[in-house]
């Protein structure tokens, strides 16, 4: 393994007592502040000095905002906190990527990945703590416990990340992580509220001001909330479709279940940046004689006809015990020139950071030696990536 691994102690001392400014509203700094006594007139303007340090230039510590004035420095300081999730492990691939199993204020842990390109990169983040949809194909967490990440949480991770990449506010503009996929551990339309709060402090023009065009999220199909996501958010879609019919869907994303393709497929239709021609991207996992003959190749392009589509083959992660194999190169080929003879792009995902198993959970699960073998009920979400 040609990874290098450094532990870190994760457990540093958190006061409890102490409020995380990270992953508040606005109207809730409003109120953080008017708690600490600063005066209703001023509680605007201090709420956007505040902003703009923590989101802005990073800061780390109440100490360096020099135009907050000593005495509200040191009031935020006695009651308030900036934190970001605590690293418990950081992996660095020899092809750039970099992993990081977090450790979050409970003791829960999840996984955070950087994926380099060229001058830029991509941060894929998780939503929650385990997952409640049991795709049989995602990889075992083996995780018992299931919870929703707080907005705070979800926003750590991007601070976070920038900070282990040094990639806050530099004079040409440059930024490594250039775009965010939500595409971690949990489905973040079962966390709706908090995915929507992160994101959208992430979009604010006056802190980190990342456009929605760089934010894709990725759903197993939770329709009614994909037209909220759309509505509301207006991020780049991308959907685990995974299967062609119900049946096999059925199968493999027990979600089908209760919102079907048909029903899916109508969702992507009326998501708005399919009207606007922004392609929504179909992930499609390849599982050898499951999914992949050149019949389901064509049903999917006569199911995806008229959307502005991409669909992004993603070779199977397979793990120990897993049901599944990965399709051989040969089907994926062939699959693929379905694809593309029909007019769609049809990339098929390169492994990254293969030497640091860069397939979500698989750290997570590492860390806890959990056994690996396909347990009955339920089973943490992991992203394949
Ligand atoms: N719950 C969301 C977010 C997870 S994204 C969703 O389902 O879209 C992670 C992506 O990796 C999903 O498309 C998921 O289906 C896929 N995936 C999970 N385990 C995988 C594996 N072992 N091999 C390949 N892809 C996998």
């Amino acid at each position: 393994m040609n990874s290098a691994s450094e532990d870190v102690p994760a457990d540093t001392v958190r006061d409890e007592n102490l409020l995380n400014l990270i992953g508040l509203t606005r109207t809730e700094l409003t109120e953080a502040v008017a708690k600490l006594g600063v005066p209703e007139r001023q509680q605007r303007m201090r709420v956007g000095q505040l902003w703009r340090w923590l989101y802005n230039r990073g800061a780390a510590s109440f100490a360096e905002m020099s135009d907050l004035g000593k005495e509200l420095r040191l009031r935020l300081a006695e009651g308030c906190s900036i934190e970001r999730p605590n690293i418990a492990q950081t992996l660095h691939s020899t092809d750039g990527t970099m992993k990081w199993l977090l450790r979050l204020a409970d003791g829960n842990e999840v996984e955070m990945v950087y994926i380099p390109d060229l001058d830029h990169g991509a941060l894929c983040i998780s939503s929650q703590v385990g997952c409640t949809l049991n795709c049989r194909f995602c990889h075992t967490g083996t995780m018992p416990l299931v919870r929703n990440l707080t907005a705070g949480e979800i926003l750590g991770q991007f601070m976070l990340a920038r900070d282990c990449l040094d990639d806050w506010p530099n004079p040409d503009g440059h930024r490594k992580i250039s775009t965010i996929v939500m595409m971690g551990m949990g489905e973040p339309l079962l966390n709706y509220d908090n995915v929507a709060q992160a994101l959208n402090i992430i979009m604010d023009s006056d802190g980190i001001a990342l456009s929605r065009r760089a934010i894709t999220l990725s759903t197993a199909g939770l329709v009614p909330a994909m037209e909220r996501c759309g509505r509301e958010l207006r991020v780049n879609l991308a959907v685990s479709l995974h299967a062609v019919n119900d049946e096999v869907r059925d199968q493999l994303v027990p979600l089908n279940r209760r919102h079907p393709i048909a029903e899916l497929i109508q969702a992507c239709r009326d998501y708005p940046s399919a009207n606007n021609a922004r392609r929504i991207t179909f992930e499609y996992v390849m599982l050898q004689e499951v999914n992949d003959s050149l019949e389901d190749a064509h049903e999917l392009v006569r199911l995806l006809h008229g959307l502005p589509a991409k669909i992004n083959l993603i070779p199977f992660n397979a793990w120990p015990g897993a049901p599944y194999e990965c399709s051989s190169n040969n089907r994926i080929r062939r699959f693929a020139s379905v694809l593309n003879d029909a007019g769609f792009a049809a990339p098929v995902r390169a492994p990254r950071g293969r030497d640091i198993m860069a397939a979500c959970g698989q750290l997570k699960s590492a860390s806890k030696k959990a056994p690996a073998v396909k347990r009955k009920g339920r089973r943490a979400n992991t992203a394949g990536g």
